[in-house]
């Protein structure tokens, strides 16, 4: 049977926390699919849940403060790995997924040296002998720009600088050859140099390994060259989706807008503003009942605040959720990112017109 295109396909995923101030519900109803050998991104602000679906999907989410709400479905290959047993989550984090973290300090064993900790997962993950693994584990630490790799093998976690760290990580990861790489926050401590040569091997080895990858991230300057899809998340949902195209060229989503205004453009060197946006994500201990980014959103109507939106379908699977694109919402420019567009009532805006949709009082500010 031919393999699907699509290796994970996560559906109406719900984590909540229960703290001594009651429940947070940290990701609520967030659906995406990452397709076989390409690369997505989730990005937000820190807390939106991004990190939190990471865990997620890695089996991570530990209870009895985490929760994984029932009727959420993580389908690995077709299978719903949240029914898995603890034997087939360790078959799976070892055999099939792997996750690269910001803080590779925590994630190494400090008493191992480096390379004997790439050698284990050789030796458990691609049944290699002791020397055959030595030998890789050294290509490996080559292959992620590790100079002097032999003597490095040798060496602890805490003898190695920041970015040398992350590019054991990435070794680590790789060296298990998994189908699916979640890489959370790989770049956030490093500076930008090395922030732009670290993607450069994760990009690299990812090609050569046909490997899916999940990139989260805070920044969505970083995933420009290394995702095909974005998934924008806020508060817990995904609020718009789409190729990096439409994201940074057609984005629909006034969240996203203010996002893409907080990267920097080499192009327009000093004459950019770097956009903060004002005021706080909402507290998910009471998540509003509208729109997330209505307390902070310079468009909100009177339904912002009473109805959740629902997708508007602009084609090739770009969709936002936002009630600018009702149709009976007033029209709005979009702010220039390139090429200046109207956000118009498009023939597709008629899906948001769900059952309850707004009066046009509602939809006027
Ligand atoms: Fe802003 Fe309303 Fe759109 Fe939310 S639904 S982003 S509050 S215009």
């Amino acid at each position: 049977m031919a393999e699907s295109p699509t290796i994970l396909k996560v559906r109406d995923l719900r984590v909540s926390y229960h703290t001594y101030a009651g429940e947070v519900k940290a990701v609520r109803g967030v659906s995406f699919d990452v397709e076989r050998g390409r690369a997505i991104a989730i990005v937000g602000e820190s807390g939106c849940g991004k990190s939190v679906t990471a865990k997620a999907i890695m089996g991570l989410i530990k209870g009895p403060q985490g929760e994984i709400k029932q009727g959420s479905e993580i389908l690995y290959n077709g299978e719903n790995i949240l029914d898995y047993t603890s034997k087939q989550w360790q078959a799976y984090r070892g055999d099939d997924c792997a996750i690269i973290f910001q803080d590779a300090l925590a994630a190494l064993n400090p008493t191992m040296r480096v390379g004997k900790q790439i050698m284990e997962n050789l030796i458990a993950h691609r049944h290699m002998s002791k020397d055959e693994a030595k030998a890789e584990a050294i290509e490996m630490l080559r292959r992620v720009g590790i100079p002097e790799p032999e003597k490095r093998f040798k060496q602890y976690p805490h003898q190695f600088s920041g970015g040398m760290r992350q590019r054991v990580m990435i070794a680590i990861a790789f060296a298990c050859d998994p189908d699916l790489l979640i890489c959370d926050e790989p770049t956030t401590a490093l500076d930008v140099t090395i922030q732009s040569q670290i993607l450069d091997i994760i990009k690299d080895l990812q090609r050569e390994h046909d490997t899916s990858v999940i990139m989260i991230t805070h920044d969505l300057g970083v995933v420009a060259n290394i995702a095909q899809t974005i998934a924008v998340m806020y508060s817990g949902v995904i609020v718009e989706r789409g190729t990096s195209e439409d994201i940074f060229y057609r984005a629909r989503h006034p969240y996203t807008w203010a996002l893409i205004e907080s990267v920097p453009r080499l192009d327009l060197k000093n004459k950019q503003e770097l956009a903060s946006i004002p005021g706080m994500p909402p507290d998910l201990l009471n998540p509003p009942a509208g729109c997330p980014f209505s307390t902070r959103c310079k468009y909100c109507m009177a339904i912002c605040k009473e109805k959740m939106p629902a997708f508007t379908d602009f084609g090739n699977g770009h969709t936002a959720a936002c009630w600018l694109h009702h149709p009976m919402a007033p029209k709005v420019d979009m702010p220039d990112h390139d090429s200046p567009t109207t956000v118009a009532p498009a023939a597709e805006a008629a899906s948001a017109a769900t059952d309850g949709a707004p009066t046009e009082k509602e939809v006027s500010r």
